[in-house]
């Protein structure tokens, strides 16, 4: 039997903020041109519980392009709004094993069994957000995103700018779907309003707070607002298990046993169900994409509070 860490959390985030805070590896992403320049030293946690207790260490303020981590908010949109079937249906929920951006990946399944946490499914996701126009798909996603966070967010337009320049590879992904008749919306606005998506500038506590949410059945644990259903929280969470960091996600669930959502902009969140939410934000990525820092200060917090639920103290 493990013995149970009962140290206040307060001190568990802020022994690992010390310990990871100087950890070196990993590098921006660049290939948008604008992330490569945001400061690499930025490295915040921050963790809300589902009663609304919150602790942080680190660079609270800094904010970062929330990136992947968007299509976490996104997919819970859509279950909410049509079920968790239609996500079955109309993209997949199996992990593809490949690059997020890969369009092998779609070629191999002839469309199919994408998942919604990686490009071509989160476009997909993208374009089955209820809305007749650009307008008011863009303005569901933002009022969804601002009830997860319990406040209003913003996009960095000099991201969305930059990534809009230079995302031919994602159009790419909207066309080939389009034509194998799984993109339920005009390819190029979908991919346009999935890169603005991206682009939504968050800190560590609304990232956390987004997190918490989660943890929370759907309920926000700052605003108490209920955002979508448990049911809807169950299926999100579950794709999250199956591929929150891309290609290494069983190697993330394998040392963590928690759902987990990264993005190239630096964040991860973890969530652990009932009880909290985490967030990480450390710009510096290794080879698959994922935030180093992020990584393993939530590793190492999970580990401390016991927080992995296939281990039985
Ligand atoms: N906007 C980014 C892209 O589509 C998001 C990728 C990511 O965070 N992995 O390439």
């Amino acid at each position: 039997v493990m013995e149970v860490d009962t140290r206040p959390y307060q001190e568990v985030i802020d022994e690992v903020y010390e310990k990871i805070k100087d950890m070196p590896g990993g590098k921006n992403a660049d290939y948008i041109p604008e992330l490569a320049l945001v400061d690499s030293t930025i490295f915040g946690i921050a963790l809300i519980t589902v009663d609304g207790d919150i602790y942080t260490a680190g660079d609270l303020d800094d904010r970062v392009s929330i990136q992947s981590i968007s299509k976490v908010f996104t997919l819970a949109q859509v279950i909410e709004e049509q079920g968790a079937r239609s996500i079955m249906d109309k993209i997949g929920v199996d992990a593809t094993g490949l690059k997020f951006n890969s369009i092998i990946a779609i070629e191999l399944k002839q469309g199919k069994e994408i998942n919604p946490l990686v490009n071509p499914g989160a476009i997909a996701a993208t374009s089955l957000i209820a809305g007749n126009n650009y307008e008011e798909k863009w303005k569901n996603i933002t009022t969804t995103y601002n009830k997860f966070a319990g406040t209003e967010l913003f996009v960095n337009e000099p991201v969305y700018k930059s990534e809009a320049a230079t995302n031919q590879r994602n159009q790419a992904i909207a066309y080939l779907l389009d034509a194998y008749g799984r993109m339920y919306y005009d390819p190029a606005e979908a991919t346009d309003i999935y890169t603005k998506q991206c682009a939504i500038n968050v800190n560590t506590k609304e990232l956390a707070a987004m997190a918490s949410t989660l943890a929370n059945g759907g309920i926000n644990p700052l605003t108490k607002e209920k955002v979508v259903s448990p049911e809807t929280v169950a299926f999100t969470l579950s794709v999250m298990a199956t591929a929150g960091l891309y290609d290494n996600s069983g190697q993330w669930l394998y040392a963590t046993g928690l759902p987990g959502k990264s993005g190239v902009g630096g964040g991860i969140i973890a969530v652990d169900p009932g009880k909290y939410g985490i967030a990480v934000i450390g710009p510096k990525l290794d080879e698959a994409g994922n935030s180093v820092k992020a990584q393993y200060a939530i590793y190492e917090i999970v580990k401390a509070l016991d927080g992995n639920p296939y281990e039985i103290t």
